[in-house]
């Protein structure tokens, strides 16, 4: 039964993996419309409803291993999708295992150190699940696309040459692979919207005063740099898919749909990990044997405070 929901889940998936060694051209590989074979919204609403108790047990289960932890990080352009996602797919969670940051235009502290530091601090533990809303990534898009914000890393001469990108892309690389080989996951989507849903949503956002707040005059100009970031985006997609932490694009014109596909990568990421929970010793059990008996021989509270202590 479990083997044929997890065989569900990685054929619901394969298609949006990119292949890695492959070479991408976002606008032509990937439908930000595409919505595989679920073509009702209430299905696919259904679905992740049990996808989102699924992850919940698998949740549980990871924290009380604690041994492995997992990492998932969250790619997109604006309105792309990212909030709404953590919050359906995260919905069933316990919020204790579950640690969510955001990622923004670096500090003055944060520009004091190398490019990975801040990503780094905020890594999960083991037995959690840390969510990147916006990620390590920015490095290599933002970055890319707007040069200023280089200049204010203030990389010495020799860092700051001409293969930069290819040089981010294997550290990058690097450090996801020693991530992985310490026992941390490191599930990467990137939310792929198509040029004229991302208006729309923008259009939303100026109409509807209950969303005027997340509308910012910058989401304007920066639309005016798409070309750049599907560049940009195409360019990470086809150096940082690895076997060891490929990347999934998620079509997230529907935003139904875009859930659906979130909830379960990271579904099949957990159920590949499969956590136990820990089984007791044999000493441990006698100790468990023990403490019920005396439960069960109780009869009344004690009259002195603590047993032998005093109060
Ligand atoms: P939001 O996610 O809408 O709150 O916006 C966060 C802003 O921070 C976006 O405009 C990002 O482009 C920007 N940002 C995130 N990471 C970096 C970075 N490493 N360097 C420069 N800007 C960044
Ligand atoms: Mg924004």
């Amino acid at each position: 039964m479990n083997d044929v929901r997890a065989k569900r889940i990685a054929n619901f998936i394969e298609p949006l993996r990119v292949e890695p060694g492959s070479k991408v051209r976002l606008a032509k590989d990937f439908d930000p419309a595409f919505k595989a074979g679920v073509t009702k919204k209430r299905d696919g609403r259904e679905l992740l409803r049990t996808g989102v108790e699924l992850l919940a047990e698998y949740q549980r289960r990871l924290a009380a291993e604690n041994t492995r932890g997992v990492l998932l990080c969250l790619q997109a352009l604006d309105a792309g999708g990212k909030d709404g996602t953590i919050r359906h797919v995260m919905s069933g969670v316990n919020p204790q295992g579950v640690k969510v940051s955001s990622f923004k235009v670096p500090s003055a502290e944060e520009l004091d150190h190398d490019y990975l530091w801040r990503y780094a601090c905020r890594l999960p533990a083991r037995g959690e699940i840390g969510i990147f809303n916006r990620s390590h990534y920015e490095e290599v898009l933002v970055v890319r696309v707007h040069p200023e914000n280089l200049d204010r890393q203030r990389l010495p001469g020799a860092s700051a040459g001409k293969n930069l990108w290819a040089r981010r892309f294997r550290e990058i690389n690097d450090w996801e692979r020693y991530l992985t080989d310490n026992g941390f996951s490191v599930v990467k989507l990137f939310l792929n919207l198509s040029w004229e849903e991302q208006r729309a949503r923008f259009l939303r956002r100026i109409d509807v005063p209950d969303r005027n707040w997340k509308f910012s005059a910058a989401d304007i100009r920066e639309r005016r740099f798409w070309k750049d970031y599907q560049h940009a985006f195409s360019e990470m997609l086809s150096a940082t898919s690895k076997p060891w932490a490929p990347w999934y694009v998620i079509p997230a014109d529907r935003k139904w749909f875009a859930r659906l596909c979130a909830g379960a990568v990271l579904a099949h990421t957990l159920m590949e990990l499969d956590p136990q929970y820990p089984r007791v010793s044999d000493e441990a059990r006698d100790e468990l044997s023990k403490a019920r008996a005396e439960l069960e021989a109780e009869e009344q509270p004690p009259t002195t405070a603590g047993g032998s202590r005093r109060a």
